[in-house]
């Protein structure tokens, strides 16, 4: 019985793919536990980060990714100073109160300086308000701490499987993709201090739900404080669209990801869980479905709308506007699905703060 699974303290490998095989009468189940988790630990509230995109040149070869570096098809863009800025005020202004900062891996001295020089440009714009995310990929321990003492305080680096065997599947065998690097990487931003955030790809070729369950467990060992997880989707300019014939359905992968989302909360109670933009590939309501059953984070793609198109690592990547435009009279009015958004509130990981056992006040 399911609900023998849900009351355990913890949860072993067997109970999770138990969960993650659940049919669908065991999954409302499931589910309706993990909304209940989610409201105790965390409330009902989702948190935003406008997220900027702000370049799609990378010197990686992610065998999954559409913006890898071997695919001479899209059109490569790095937004200039002065547009990632105005985004950022488009966040400020607009009481998102976070940001998010993605790009593709590029690790070069110009890089770490143009990035650290951004984020003491939003730190002014935002008077040191603006919590701000980044995910630049594998870095040096240097351009971490320089990146933090610049305000960054959030770093999402998904493992993408925590798997070796099944990592090395997804990436070409050299040291630019190197599974311990990655690993490496994630401890470098604990140590550092900061909130740090994993994840992975669901529905993956090769990909079983042993994988995925000892994908919870590591996110659970590492004590993460954020997590970003999401469908596989495919793209057909990338080496892994071979197996295309070997992917389960977009549908299954949306509910095994729900799933994902769901155990998740359940074994980390007061941590971050994004319900992420690949979700909304695959359905428009999917995200409030996430945030539903234990998600509290959006992340509203603030990038200008010119260069969203370019920005590709996957087929169908929605390209919608921002997702809310506060009206400041009424802000508390505003609701995601059940959720209300926490506009003007930074929403930082409780559990970073809880494990810290800091002074820090959560923003
Ligand atoms: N370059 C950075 C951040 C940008 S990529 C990095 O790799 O960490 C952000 C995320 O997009 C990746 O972590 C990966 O999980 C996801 N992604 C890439 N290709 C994808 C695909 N085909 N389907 C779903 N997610 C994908
Ligand atoms: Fe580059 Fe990230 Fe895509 Fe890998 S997943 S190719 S590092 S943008």
């Amino acid at each position: 019985m399911i609900a023998s699974i849900l009351h355990k303290s913890s949860l072993s490998h067997a109970d999770i793919v138990q969960l993650l095989e659940a049919n669908e009468e065991d999954t409302k189940v499931l589910f309706a536990h993990a909304a209940k988790v989610k409201e105790q630990y965390i409330g009902k509230k989702v948190y935003l980060r406008g997220l900027i995109e702000f370049s799609n040149i990378c010197g990686k070869d992610c065998y999954y990714c559409g913006i890898r570096k071997s695919n001479q098809k899209p059109k490569r863009f790095n937004l200039s100073d002065e547009a990632i800025l105005s985004a950022a005020r488009f966040a400020y202004e607009h009481n998102y109160a976070s940001l998010a900062l993605q790009s593709g891996e590029l690790q070069s001295p110009a890089f770490t300086k143009r990035v650290e020089e951004l984020l003491y440009k939003i730190q002014d714009l935002s008077q040191g308000t603006l919590g701000v995310t980044l995910s630049c990929g594998e870095q040096s321990r240097d351009t971490y701490q320089r990146w933090k003492q610049a305000g960054a305080s959030r770093y999402l680096l998904r493992i993408e499987a925590s798997d070796q065997s099944l990592y090395q599947k997804l990436h070409p065998n050299n040291a630019l993709h190197s599974f311990s690097q990655r690993i490496e990487s994630l401890h470098l931003l604990k140590e550092l201090g900061y909130q740090t955030g994993t994840g992975v790809m669901i529905g993956l070729p090769f990909q079983t739900t042993a994988h995925l369950a000892n994908d919870l467990l590591f996110m659970q060992q590492l004590d993460i404080d954020m997590c970003g997880m999401g469908p596989y989707i495919l793209h057909e300019d990338t080496p892994l669209f071979q197996y295309a014939s070997t992917l389960l359905p977009l549908q299954k992968r949306l509910e095994l990801s729900l799933k994902m989302v769901a155990i998740l909360r359940i074994l980390m109670k007061d941590i971050n869980i994004a319900a992420t933009t690949a979700l909304q590939a695959i359905s428009p309501t999917a995200r409030e479905r996430a945030v539903a059953i234990g998600a509290n984070v959006l992340m509203p793609n603030i990038t200008p709308g010119s260069y969203r198109d370019d920005y590709h690592l996957y087929q169908n990547k929605p390209k919608s506007a921002a997702i809310a435009t506060q009206d400041t009279e009424h802000p508390q009015t505003a609701f995601f699905g059940n959720a209300e958004i926490g506009f003007g509130k930074c929403g930082d990981s409780p559990h970073f703060f809880r494990k810290h056992n800091s002074s820090d006040k959560i923003k």
